[in-house]
């Protein structure tokens, strides 16, 4: 496995596989490497020839007073896992060699940015959509894979990259959870032992809203409301952010869940603040309406 730092040499080293007819795959991360970031490299393992993985805690998608300084890293042991893995390169820049003194250059997907996430990180996916455009023009890849975990990211990367024109597949992968529900993320490890006990919850009430649609349930304000209470009761250390139904691809808020719609969560827990979210299929047929 070669490391390589400068972004230039990423790029010549990807160009050098691509005009030798190579198929080529990259994996973007912020490192600390669990299952969630595991199974996006094995899959670009299987499905291309090269398999890049970059590794950047990219500062302008932190706001002010988030956990830039404080961002779980571990170079030694993600760079054992990545060897283990079968990555070709692992890409770690700097923050000056990504970020020039006056760079000013940046990519935006309003529509898609401006709610869940987007209302309380309001810079958040300008730094994300940036830094992603950048990391695929350097290494040009055939697929890059990215995590349903942060669906709203996912979803505003896929738009940015059919709209920009890229020619880069996007590839969605199914969130990796542990036992009890909790989805794997980099920042578990900010929970104490009493808040990781209850952090499952926050997926359990997700199943309680499919559940309550399974069930015939397709008003949204009443399945909003007996999640919330859900989380009050189990996940009293909580605080809510945001408990949001929408559609799967415009990410517009629903009032009824009369088709797919995707349940999405954020949630404070101590120093983490934690996401996740879920599919929901209402059942189709007339005897399951309601
Ligand atoms: P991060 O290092 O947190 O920026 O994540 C890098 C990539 O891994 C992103 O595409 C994430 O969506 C994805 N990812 C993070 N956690 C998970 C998970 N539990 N399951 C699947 N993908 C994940």
């Amino acid at each position: 496995m070669e490391i390589l730092t400068n972004p230039y040499d990423l790029q010549a080293r990807a160009k050098e596989w691509r005009c030798s007819g190579l198929r080529t795959a990259l994996v973007p991360t912020m490192g600390y490497f669990h299952e969630g970031h595991l199974t996006l490299m094995d899959h670009g393992r299987k499905n291309a020839d090269r398999l890049m993985v970059s590794l950047f805690v990219n500062p302008t998608q932190f706001g002010p007073g988030e956990d830039l300084d404080t961002y779980p890293r571990n170079a030694e042991r993600d760079e054992a896992l990545a060897r283990e893995h079968g990555v070709d390169v692992l890409f770690t820049p700097t923050r000056d060699s990504m970020y020039a003194p006056d760079h000013d250059t940046w990519v935006e997907v309003p529509s898609l940015a401006a709610g869940l996430c987007g209302v309380s990180r309001p810079t958040f996916f300008r730094g994300v959509a940036t830094v992603v455009t950048k990391l695929l023009i350097l290494a040009m890849p055939d697929i890059a894979m990215f995590g349903e975990k942060d669906y709203q990211q996912l979803t505003l990367i896929k738009r940015m990259v059919r709209d920009l024109m890229l020619p880069t597949e996007i590839v969605g992968m199914p969130i990796v959870r542990e036992a009890d529900g909790l989805a794997l993320s980099s920042r578990n490890a900010y929970l104490t032992e009493t808040e990781r006990a209850q952090a499952p919850q926050l997926y359990k009430g997700l199943a309680a809203a499919r559940d309550r649609v399974a069930a015939g349930e397709r008003d949204i304000t009443v399945i909003r409301q007996y999640v919330e209470s859900y989380y009050a009761k189990n996940l009293p250390l909580g605080e809510l952010d945001y408990l949001e139904f929408v559609d799967p691809e415009s990410l517009v808020p629903m009032t009824r869940a009369d088709g797919p719609c995707r349940v999405a969560v954020a949630l404070r827990l101590g120093k983490a603040r934690l996401i996740d979210n879920l599919r929901i299929d209402p059942p189709s047929g007339r005897e399951s309406e309601k």
